[in-house]
């Protein structure tokens, strides 16, 4: 490590290697309780270019070091920056933070791995171009990082990973290639289209360890000429799977086209306030408290917001449409707000609003504090199909286990055309230890029971994804050896992301198990 560490400041200088416990704070998981050191690194590195990224891997390989990537590093809940494998080394990307293209014709942009919502939302806006860029409820993270891990936004293109078209990749012996039309020398489509000749690697490379991604492709939206965000609201907590069920069509034929996401009474208690400025009590939140929240917060049982865009008449038809379809549920209730494309800047008033046009914004931490003390969260995000039956028994099958361990329950859901990503937060106070390991007892225990039932994760944190990848299990776990295999061909000393979604090296896959 220390001669892998001089020849990294021999090949990008001293100040892009950083070493001291100081400055390896800011890459520990900032939602773990501070005195807990099993996910720390001994050194990051931050490149400023491809060649620098390829430097690293080859120093890495010639040494035996482990690396772990990240762009932004913003995976919170999931374990933020911090490696798997406990002393890796972190390779930053947050230097290589340029828009290297934004095509207005053709509605895309190619962007480097440090690039985040911000950056790319004020880049558009800087250059006057007339589109509107995908970003998750936070703005801090990075475009290339969310992506890649299947993260998800609120316009039309929120399905971040069917977003993305072209990739450029470091390998673990410092080759560099690209995807698709970027395959092609010259090849003038590489943004434009999303395939090639042969298999498409593109998913190689997400969730993965088997590369680094140095420049990536992201689809964006023109400006429409009317922008609808809609507020949906229902008052029982039985009305989940006739909501869901009346949703279902009106996603899968696109009248509703973004992704929309339904959320629980409970997550409306959290902004700006505390769980003690509802309730001082122990045990689940009774629930004449989630009434009040709900009189005080003017909000539903369930919400759901969601989105239309383009021309005033279909804008209008389809909310007609919507409208329509909920009021067969008694006590729906549908608001939408028109707002001109071109002035939503200054007209979208509230994270909802804006979120699904795409303005970034870092209000959802306000939400963090439920329990006082230092907000944190563990996310518990299982997939399942978009049926009412299905959530309802998501719900019926988690709320008791979170509420046993003392904790609370408030889903939201995020909705795709056939499936729905229970994103279930939680909540802790990171400097309650007692809370925190109540929260991580608790996590394996959701991971295994939603298993039983045949829902799987979309995403995993650090700490569980050995756990996590065990669940995919059909045919003796037949996907995880395709993994290995990859990995042993592509990786063959295990330099990247060690771990990575429970896909181990060879060298340590037997003591990992
Ligand atoms: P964000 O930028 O949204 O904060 P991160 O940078 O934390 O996201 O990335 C999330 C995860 O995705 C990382 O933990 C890592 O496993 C993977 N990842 C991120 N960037 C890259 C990259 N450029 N190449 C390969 N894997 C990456």
């Amino acid at each position: 490590m220390t001669r892998a560490v001089e020849a990294l400041v021999a090949a990008l200088g001293a100040d892009a290697v950083l070493t001291s416990e100081e400055e390896l704070r800011q890459f520990r998981d900032p939602y773990s309780f501070p005195g807990w050191d099993d996910l720390t690194a001994s050194a990051a590195v931050l490149p400023s270019s491809v060649e620098e990224v390829q430097a690293v891997v080859r120093i890495a390989h010639e040494h035996g070091v482990p690396l772990w990537t990240h762009s932004q590093g913003r995976n919170n809940a999931y374990g933020g920056p911090a490696p798997r494998l406990r002393g890796s080394v972190i390779v930053s990307l947050r230097r290589m933070n340029r828009v290297l293209e934004v095509n207005e014709e053709l509605a895309y942009a190619l962007v480097e791995p440090g690039v985040s919502f911000f950056d790319l939302y004020e880049h558009l806006r800087a250059g006057g171009y007339r589109l509107w860029s995908s970003m998750p409820d936070l703005g801090w993270g990075s475009v290339v990082g969310n992506t890649l891990e299947y993260g998800w936004g609120y316009t039309p293109n929120g399905d971040h990973a069917s977003s993305q078209c072209g990739l450029e990749v470091v390998l673990a012996n410092g080759d560099v290639l690209r995807t698709g039309m970027g395959a092609i020398d010259g090849g003038r489509a590489w943004q434009a289209h999303k395939r090639g000749l042969g298999p498409s690697a593109d998913g190689l490379f997400m969730q993965s360890s088997l590369g680094i991604v140095t420049k990536m492709g992201v689809w964006l939206m023109p400006e429409p000429e009317c922008y609808v965000p809609c507020r949906l609201t229902l008052r029982h907590e039985s009305d989940l799977e006739a909501l869901v069920d009346t949703l279902r069509p009106l996603v899968l034929d696109r009248t509703i086209p973004n992704v929309p996401l339904i959320g629980h009474a409970l997550g409306a208690g959290a902004w700006g306030a505390t769980r003690a400025d509802w309730y001082q009590g122990d045990g689940p939140l009774p629930d004449e408290v989630v009434e009040r929240i709900m009189r005080e917060r003017g909000v539903g049982r369930w919400n759901v917001r969601f989105a239309l865009y383009g021309y005033e008449a279909v804008v209008d038809a389809q909310l007609e449409l919507v409208e329509r379809a909920f009021g067969r549920i008694p006590g729906a209730e549908v608001v939408g707000k028109r707002i001109a494309g071109a002035e939503v800047a200054d007209h979208a008033a509230n994270l909802a609003e804006r979120a699904q046009a795409g303005i970034p914004g870092l209000e959802m931490l306000e939400m963090l504090n439920w329990w006082g003390g230092e907000g944190g969260h563990l996310d518990f995000s299982p997939v399942a199909p978009l049926t009412g039956k299905d959530a309802v028994s998501l719900v019926r099958l988690l709320r008791p286990l979170v509420e046993a361990a003392g904790l609370d329950y408030g889903p939201a859901f995020i909705v795709t055309p056939r499936s729905l990503v229970h994103i279930c937060p939680i909540m802790y106070d990171t400097t309650n230890e007692r809370q925190v390991r109540a929260a991580y007892d608790l996590y394996p225990v959701l991971v295994r029971e939603t298993a039983k039932a045949g829902f799987g994760l979309y995403r995993a944190h650090l700490q569980f994804m050995d756990l996590v990848a065990e669940q995919y299990d059909w045919g003796g776990h037949a996907l995880r050896r395709l993994n290995e295999k990859l990995k042993d061909a592509l990786d063959p000393k295990g330099i990247l992301s060690p771990g990575k979604q429970g896909v181990w090296p060879a060298s340590l896959r037997e003591a990992r198990r």
